[in-house]
Order: C-alpha cells, then sequence, then structure tokens
C-alpha cells in the first residue's frame, strides 16, 4: 500500500485559486497538499496564457499569466505545500473523525481534515483535429496546442489553425518572431476582437500573414516524425500543402468535470454550487473556490477566487477545529511565519 499523505487541507487544483487558498491556509496555521492533473502550476493562466498580460489585478497594472502564478508560488512557498503534480483526484470520500481520503490517478493517497476544491473548469485539453499520425506528430512537437514561449518558435514555419481569438492573437504574435505564419480556418470570417482583426487584414495585406481561407486541415506530412507540411483541403475537395515546422490547431478546449462530478457535490450547469459567506459545498468540510465554484452574482475572475480562497480556508480552520478560538488579524500584524 502507499504512503498516506496526511495533511491538514487538500486543494484540488493547482492553478491562480488554489495556489492563493495555500497563503490563506497558512497564514491560519494550517498545511496543504496540492494536487494538480497538469504538469505544472498555474492551471489556465500557464496553460493557456502565459504571456499575455492579464490588467485586473490589483496592484498590478499589468501582469503577465506566468508571473503572476510565480508570484502566487513564491507567496506560498513560506508555508511548504507539498505538490503532487501530473495526476488526478479520482476519488474523495468522507473518513472518521469529519475529515477526507483523496485518492490520485498515480496511486497517491491523503488525508485531510478538510477539502478545498479550486479544479477551474475541471480537468481541461486541447480538442484535437482528427489526422492520421497525429500523436506522431505530438510527441515530436510538430504538433503543439500551446505557447509556452513565443521564443520557441522564431524563425519556424507556423500554420495556425483555427478562427477564433487564439488563433488570431497568436498569428498576430507570432508573426514577430516566427519565419513564416498562415492562418487556417474554414469560413473567410474570424471571431476575434474588433482591433485585432484589423491588425490581421493589415498584416495579411502586408502579406506577412497567409490567410488560408476557406480550407480546413487534411493531413500531416513530414520525415521520420519531423513536421514538413500540412495538408489543407477546402469543402469541394481542393487541396494544397503549407510548408511547416509546427502546428497550432486552437479548436478551443475540451472540459470536462471528470470524476468532480461523482463526488456527490451539489453541481449547477457543471459547477459546485457554494454558500457564498463561507464556500462551503453540500458535504461539510469540503470547500469549493475560483472559476468551479458558483453562487448568486458569481464573477469568474481571478480576484473574485482571491477572496473565496480566504473565505474557504477560515472555513476550512473552523471545520478541522471547531473549538479554536480564532482571532481575525492582519497580515501586518500577524507577519508572514517562516517568511524571512
Ligand atoms: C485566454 C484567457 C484569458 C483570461 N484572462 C483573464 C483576465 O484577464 N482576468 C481574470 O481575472 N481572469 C482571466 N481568465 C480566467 C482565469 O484564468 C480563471 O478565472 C482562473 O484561471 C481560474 O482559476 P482557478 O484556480 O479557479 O482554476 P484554473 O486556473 O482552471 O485551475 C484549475 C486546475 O485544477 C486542475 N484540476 C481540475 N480537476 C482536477 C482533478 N480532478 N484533479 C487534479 N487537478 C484537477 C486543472 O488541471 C487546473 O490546473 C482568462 C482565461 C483565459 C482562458
Amino acid at each position: 500500500m502507499s504512503e498516506i499523505l496526511a495533511t491538514d487541507v487538500a486543494i484540488i487544483g493547482a492553478g491562480p485559486v488554489g495556489l492563493f487558498a495555500v497563503f490563506e491556509a497558512g497564514m491560519l496555521g494550517l498545511k496543504s497538499v496540492v494536487v494538480d492533473a497538469l504538469d505544472a502550476l498555474g492551471g489556465q493562466c500557464t496553460a493557456l496564457y502565459p504571456e499575455k498580460p492579464i490588467y485586473d489585478i490589483p496592484a498590478h497594472p499589468a501582469i503577465d499569466g506566468q508571473t503572476l502564478i510565480d508570484k502566487l508560488e513564491a507567496q506560498a512557498a513560506p508555508f511548504a505545500p507539498y505538490y503532487l503534480l501530473d495526476q488526478q483526484v479520482t476519488h474523495l470520500e468522507p473518513i472518521d473523525g469529519g475529515r477526507f481520503r483523496l485518492k490520485t490517478s498515480k496511486g497517491a493517497t491523503v488525508e485531510a481534515g478538510a477539502v478545498i476544491v479550486a479544479a477551474g473548469c475541471g480537468a481541461f485539453g486541447p480538442n484535437r483535429p482528427p489526422l492520421d499520425n497525429l500523436s506522431l506528430y505530438e510527441s515530436t512537437k510538430g504538433v503543439q496546442y500551446l505557447v509556452r514561449r513565443r521564443e520557441d518558435f522564431r524563425d519556424k514555419k507556423v500554420v495556425i489553425a483555427g478562427g477564433g481569438d487564439s488563433a488570431v492573437d497568436w498569428a498576430l504574435s507570432l508573426v514577430e518572431v516566427a519565419e513564416s505564419v498562415a492562418l487556417v480556418h474554414r469560413r473567410p470570417k474570424f471571431r476575434a476582437a474588433p482591433e485585432s482583426l484589423r491588425q490581421l487584414d493589415d498584416l495579411a495585406k502586408a502579406g506577412a500573414v497567409d490567410l488560408v481561407v476557406p480550407y480546413q486541415l487534411d493531413g500531416l506530412q513530414g520525415t521520420y516524425g519531423k513536421l514538413t507540411g500540412v495538408r489543407v483541403a477546402t469543402l469541394e475537395g481542393e487541396k494544397k500543402v503549407l510548408p511547416a515546422d509546427v502546428l497550432l490547431p486552437f479548436y478551443g478546449l475540451a472540459m470536462t468535470l471528470g470524476p468532480i462530478a461523482d463526488w456527490g457535490l451539489g453541481l449547477d450547469e457543471a459547477r459546485i454550487a457554494v454558500e457564498q459567506r463561507n464556500c462551503a459545498t453540500n458535504i461539510p468540510g469540503v470547500f469549493a473556490v475560483g472559476d468551479i465554484a458558483t453562487y448568486p452574482g458569481k464573477l469568474k475572475l481571478i480576484l473574485s477566487g482571491f477572496a473565496e480562497a480566504a473565505t474557504a480556508a477560515h472555513a476550512a480552520q473552523a471545520h478541522i477545529y471547531p473549538d479554536k478560538l480564532v482571532h481575525f488579524e492582519y497580515s501586518t500584524s500577524r507577519g508572514v511565519p517562516g517568511a524571512a
């Protein structure tokens, strides 16, 4: 039997809100184990828009997704959270003493006094195009679904597929570093912000971005797994091959709540209904925060999630130590225990 990790709070999800919950729990003297299905901290910020500036984080006029996550990780660090990454929480069950047992897809077992679900939209992954040999080219990075660092695409022939904001925004961004950028969409009309569309139009007229419309992806070409071209076709069957080192399909995300849907938490359209005053779910001792939590008037913003993390941490402490009298203290009075 694998070792059992005992902790005060088990946090499901290491997105921005889960990370801030580590800090808030830590300020109340609670230790955290954090589990995430992704192999890196940061949830949507890291996986979907690491280099995009966020403008509505208080006191940061602009901060890009990855920098926000790096700062949240640093803020949580004094409390020595234990991170279990690259594994999904598959089971959650109450055990004796108001505690909970969680199991992960990699066989880890966590026992905790309270659980904070900060699972965003649940497990998420890209919608993959139905192309032959796709897995082969995914494994050689010929097909990628995320841009973690723009620099990785310097001097590359990039083919982007999709008609939404991500496809258009990355075409505008990568054109500054790539050798060539082609944007494939099945319709001439793109769904993106008007200013982005204006810039795209200018770049297309200047020949900097090749607008390949109305075409759909039809196949991948390469030698020994190295991508050399992307075949595209019209609905009428007219085909052509675009030279490519990398294909970036941006067909949106498939989001599934996954195992969370089976834990008996009150779901409201794939989100967990909580009481706003304490983020409590219908299971005493299980709290939900961030994008996955809903209540009347909920704003799905990072800053709302931060406030919910504070609320849930206090409620988790009251669940774990019902008899302990807690004096509310400002961080300025208390300092950060363990920090230099
Ligand atoms: C392109 C884009 C731009 C955005 N811009 C802004 C903005 O400007 N301002 C703003 O406030 N918000 C913005 N958002 C929204 C913001 O990113 C989300 O509100 C925020 O990420 C929610 O944080 P979270 O921690 O609740 O969830 P997430 O960031 O979604 O993280 C949840 C984590 O939980 C994990 N998880 C799920 N289920 C399990 C499980 N069973 N086991 C283990 N792990 C699990 C997931 O892998 C994920 O890492 C933007 C989103 C996108 C996509």
